[in-house]
């Protein structure tokens, strides 16, 4: 569904990723970690053309996206939840629904998956006319998830959805990851300082380590490496 191939961007005269090559088939749960800095949100805003690539090729269903504005990406049906959420805090529950739905006129679809999200999420159900910023951390990461699901994504990005949250949030947030990918078949790239917690509900991962992919396998492989016990699973 995606693939990079030797992909290079970064800011200003530096590199933060180099020659990345990754592969993402349809209906995968597919998880990049690695430590602090080593490029995994850049590998994200480079996918949707937020920071542009500047050498190799970006292909979505075997079209080449690399040189499209990130709108355009947002209609094939790629969605990305960036780190931090970035909710509007000032527009309620509801309306930040709405604004994911910017792109669509469908109104019957738009409203059954309005109440899709509302019953994944029923705390945002009670909370629609709430404004955004009120709502907890743990809340604002459900609203931010919810609204890229109204943009119906094929493709679901997710920059450290796990950050600041308490465990038992997580545990809720990385349960629903997995209920979106089984119910709506959504491809789900995840990225995560979380290794344990994204390793257990992902398919394969990819670990990045200042710029460049240095281990690629399934979860259950990358779980049981000792390297990446005692790097990131703090085993
Ligand atoms: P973290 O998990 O800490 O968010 P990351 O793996 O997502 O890290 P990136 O945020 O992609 O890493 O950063 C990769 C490199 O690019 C780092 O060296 C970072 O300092 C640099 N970088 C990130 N954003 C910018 C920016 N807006 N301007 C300049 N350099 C940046």
């Amino acid at each position: 569904m995606l693939k990079l191939e030797n992909v290079q961007s970064g800011y200003g005269n530096k590199l933060a990723i180099k020659d990345v090559s990754l592969e993402i088939k349809e209906g995968e749960i597919i998880t990049l970690i690695g430590g602090n800095g080593a490029g995994k949100s850049t590998t994200l805003m480079t996918i949707c053309n937020v920071v542009s690539c500047r050498a190799g090729s970006i292909k979505f269903q075997d079209k080449e996206i690399q040189k499209m504005g990130p709108d355009a990406i947002v209609k094939l049906g790629i969605c990305q939840v960036p780190e931090g959420r970035h909710i509007f805090p000032q527009l309620s529950v509801k309306e930040n629904l709405d604004m994911g739905a910017f792109l669509r006129n469908d109104k019957n679809e738009i409203k059954k998956d309005m109440d899709y999200v509302y019953s994944l999420f029923p705390i945002l159900a009670e909370r629609r006319h709430q404004d955004g910023g009120n709502l907890s951390g743990g809340e604002q990461q459900m609203l931010a998830m919810s609204r890229a699901l109204m943009a119906r994504p094929k493709l679901l990005l997710l920059d450290e959805p796990s950050m600041g949250l308490a465990p038992l949030v997580i545990k809720q947030i990385f349960e629903i990851i997995k209920q979106i990918n089984k119910e709506n078949n959504t491809t789900i790239f995840l990225v995560e300082q979380n290794a344990n917690q994204a390793l257990h509900i992902a398919d394969r991962g990819y670990v990045m380590e200042t710029g460049r992919i240095t281990l690629a396998g399934p979860a259950q492989e990358l779980l049981a490496n000792t390297d990446i016990q005692k790097a990131y699973l703090g085993i």
